[in-house]
Parts: C-alpha cells; sequence; structure tokens
C-alpha cells in the first residue's frame, strides 16, 4: 500500500496508540526507519488484554503491522513479548511463516518492558537518547491492539468506535471486555459483576503508572485497564500523597542509600535522571547545582523509585513529577543533545521482577484470570470526550437533535493539525455538545 494512502486510512479512521498518550498512528509513519517493533510486553502487574487480543487476532495484527513495515520500507519487523505469554506466544508462531519479514523479540519478565526505551533496548540492542523518540534510533513502536485497529480500517473499513478494557481488582469477575468508547466506569464495573469491597478506590490504567478515577470516567481510545482496589491499599495511598507532607517526610527520612537510582530502569539505560541525586538536593535546598533538578525532565514516571525501591516508604516519583511541572510551567525544556552514559553493568542483575513487583504492591491475589469476553454490551448514553488523542482535540461535526449512524463521523481535528477523527460507535440521536465531549443518546 501506498505511504500516502496508509496514512489516510489510519487518520480518517481514527487511529491512535491505545496505550499510554494516545498518539496519532499516522503521525508515527516515517520513511527513516529501518525498524518496527510491535509492543506486546504488557508490562504492568494485572494488565492482561494484549497477550489476550494477540492471541485471537494474530493473524490480523501481523498482517497490519507487515503492512505499515511495507509502506515504509523497514528492514526489521520485531514483535515484543514475554515467554510467559506462552499462548499468545504460540499464536505468532503458528502465524510467522504467512509473514517472512516478521521475526519475535522476546522480553525479560520485568517491569518496565514495555517502556518504548526498554523495550527498543531489549530487542535491537539500540539506546534512544535521552528526551528523544524512537525515530532517533531508527524504530517506530505500535501497540497490539493499534495494529488490529489498523487492520479493521484498511480490510474492512472499520473505524475505532471500540476499545478493548481489562477489569480487575475487588471486581466479582475479573474480565476483558469490548465496549464502546464513552461507556462510564461505572457500568463498566457493573458488567464485571460489581465491586466486592467497601472502600473502593479506581485506577484507570496498571497499578504502577494509572491514574485515579471516578465511576463517572469514561472509556476513552487509550483506556485498556480499569482497578478496583482498597482505599487505604499501598497503590492507593501513594496516589493521594500530599506533596508538601512528602516532603518534610523525605526531609527527615532520606537516608541517601541510592536505591533509587541504582534501580531506575531509565537511568540503567544511561540516562541522566538520579531521583537520589535529586531527593538529596531537593531536601537540602541546595541551589549550587541545578543538574538534579533539571534531569528530572528525563524521569518517565515508571514508579520503580517510589512504588519498588525506597525503603523508606518516600515518594521520589510524586515529587520529581511536581519539580518536573514547574519546570515546564516556568518554560524550562529538555537540553538538546545531552550525553548519553554507558549501559549500567549491573542492569541485568537490577531489573524490576514483574512478579515480586506484584507481590511487594500487595496486589498478588488480584492477579487472576480475566477472560477475553466479546459480547455486544448494551448502553443508553455514551460520553464521547474531544480530547482522547494526542495533539489538537476534536472539533464537533454534529449538534444537539442530530440522528447519527454507528460510524458516522461526529468531530474531526483540522486538516492542518496533529490529530484523528471520533466515530459514533452506535446509532442514536446527539444529545448534548460542547467544546469538550459529546453525548451520544443510544436509546433515541
Ligand atoms: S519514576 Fe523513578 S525510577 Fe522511574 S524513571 Fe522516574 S526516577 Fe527513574
Ligand atoms: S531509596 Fe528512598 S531513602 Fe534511599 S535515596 Fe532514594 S528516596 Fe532516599
Amino acid at each position: 500500500m501506498e505511504l500516502t494512502k496508509l496514512i489516510e486510512i489510519l487518520r480518517n479512521n481514527g487511529i491512535v496508540g491505545c496505550g499510554g498518550a494516545g498518539f496519532p498512528s499516522y503521525a508515527k509513519i516515517n520513511k527513516s526507519a529501518d525498524t518496527i517493533i510491535l509492543n506486546c510486553a504488557e508490562c504492568e502487574p494485572l494488565l492482561r488484554l494484549h497477550r489476550q487480543v494477540m492471541e485471537k487476532y494474530a493473524y490480523e495484527i501481523m498482517t497490519a503491522l507487515e503492512d505499515v513495515a511495507a509502506a515504509i520500507e523497514a528492514e526489521n519487523v520485531i514483535i515484543a513479548i514475554k515467554p510467559s505469554y506462552e499462548s499468545a506466544v504460540n499464536a505468532v508462531k503458528a502465524n510467522l511463516s504467512s509473514f517472512k519479514h516478521i521475526k519475535i523479540g522476546l522480553l525479560p519478565e520485568v517491569y518496565p518492558a514495555g517502556d518504548e526505551v526498554v523495550t527498543i533496548y531489549e530487542t535491537t540492542g539500540r539506546v534512544v537518547p535521552p528526551g528523544s523518540i524512537p525515530i532517533a534510533v531508527g524504530c517506530v513502536v505500535y501497540n497490539v491492539e493499534t495494529m488490529l485497529n489498523a487492520y479493521n480500517a484498511i480490510y474492512r473499513g472499520i473505524p475505532v468506535t471500540e476499545k478493548y478494557v481489562t477489569v480487575c481488582g475487588e471486581v466479582k469477575n475479573p474480565v476483558t471486555l469490548k465496549v464502546p468508547l464513552g461507556m462510564s466506569f461505572r457500568e463498566l464495573i457493573e458488567l464485571a459483576g460489581g465491586v466486592t469491597t467497601g472502600n473502593p478506590a479506581y485506577i484507570c490504567g496498571g497499578p504502577m503508572m494509572g491514574t485515579l478515577a471516578t465511576l463517572d470516567d469514561v472509556v476513552t481510545k487509550t483506556t485498556s485497564n480499569v482497578l478496583v482496589i482498597p482505599e487505604n491499599s499501598y497503590v492507593v495511598q501513594h496516589r493521594k500523597a500530599n506533596i508538601k507532607l512528602q516532603f518534610n517526610r523525605a526531609k527527615s527520612v532520606c537516608c541517601d542509600c541510592y536505591m533509587c537510582t541504582d534501580l531506575c530502569p531509565r537511568h540503567l539505560l544511561g540516562h541522566p535522571i538520579s531521583p537520589a541525586a535529586f531527593m538529596t538536593a531537593g531536601v537540602s535546598f541546595r541551589s549550587d547545582n541545578t543538574k538534579p533538578f533539571l534531569d528530572t525532565l528525563y524521569c518517565c514516571a515508571c514508579g520503580v523509585c517510589e512504588l519498588y525501591a525506597c525503603n523508606q516508604g518516600l515518594s521520589p516519583r510524586t515529587l520529581i513529577g511536581e519539580c518536573k511541572s514547574n519546570l515546564r510551567r516556568h518554560g524550562v525544556a529538555m537540553a538538546e543533545q545531552v550525553k548519553l552514559a554507558p549501559v549500567s553493568r549491573q542492569r541485568p542483575r537490577r531489573m524490576v521482577s514483574k512478579e515480586r513487583l506484584t507481590a511487594r504492591l500487595g496486589l498478588a491475589k488480584y492477579d487472576v484470570d480475566a477472560p477475553l469476553d466479546e459480547r455486544t454490551v448494551g448502553t443508553d448514553r455514551l460520553k464521547l470526550l474531544l480530547g482522547q488523542h494526542i495533539g489538537a482535540p476534536c472539533q464537533a461535526l454534529v449538534k444537539e437533535g442530530d440522528t447519527v449512524k454507528a460510524g458516522d463521523v461526529l468531530a474531526k481535528t483540522p486538516e492542518t493539525s496533529l490529530g484523528v477523527a471520533l466515530h459514533a460507535p452506535r446509532d442514536g440521536r446527539i444529545e448534548s455538545v460542547t467544546d469538550k465531549f459529546i453525548v451520544l443518546n443510544t436509546r433515541r
């Protein structure tokens, strides 16, 4: 397929990265890439859906992956996956003979193997420079569900209107569902049999990098997991950390043991971030050396320092995040061409086992099957956010009272801006339109 045609299909069908921040997939297509990596690492504890989708749709995903690789003339096409995802690995192997360019790249069973910088290093030996993106080392990384969406768009003309979401933790029946965009977390959790704890908190995403959510939040193109967990759990309490209190705690008890830096996945790859140096400089108000503060810009917020490494229960990631946002607010950007240190020789011994991490977080009891269930789910009302991707938000093309069919374009980003279209997940009537969302009433 021609490059321009592929770009048009991906853009018009609303395809964005299905995990993370939702970068529009068409904008990643770059002729200077020699390597395409399909990220099936799923590194956070309790997450399930990538391996489930890969197991069921390996042929479709590999077809789209090879199409994208052919369009940009990439020489290497790698499916990055962990050996423990046996059924998914077997599904890929069963189809390999049909795709002459695709190879399997086995990842270690560690967190965060799915961080793009780590995935690229593990599969190619290349280190993305600090503050750079994968194309700087000739790589483009796609998510498993994104490639399934690309297949559906290329071969079936189907735009993105639904999302696979795993619902796990304190719910009666942990499950991975395929639901329409805009469904509320309340409805989603009811479909998983309801909450089984008296004091629930909700996390959108994984326990390490996910964010606190409410029952009124809705499914977007990047929602992969909803975790229900007791409000007083270790994971939730860290999310609710009071910055001032955390800063004072750090002043009192940080013993400069350096464990957080020793285990920092980006530091181990030679990036300049050092949480221990930041904590020491921050708590002692040292202003003669700004490096530990400026280096916070290279933190990927993986949470290893905070939720795994620190033996004093401190919150380096949270304080680093605060510093980072303050720097950005004042217009401080990452320096260009930062020097990369060599990859640490200690790295193989310092990578964080996913199994140990799950136990440390107190989540082992929730690490259970959450079977894939693709039945069509009913819903009366969908709240479709206009900003579901990185770039310019969509602008509504419909107005209150309009009748729409499933698949109709509801909103678009301006042609000259980064962004994709938004489509109706179901037939219905437009109930309301604001500059932030469109509400679709599916009862009509
Ligand atoms: S969150 Fe902590 S461990 Fe992760 S990259 Fe940032 S400083 Fe390093
Ligand atoms: S691991 Fe904790 S105590 Fe040790 S240097 Fe880092 S923040 Fe301080």
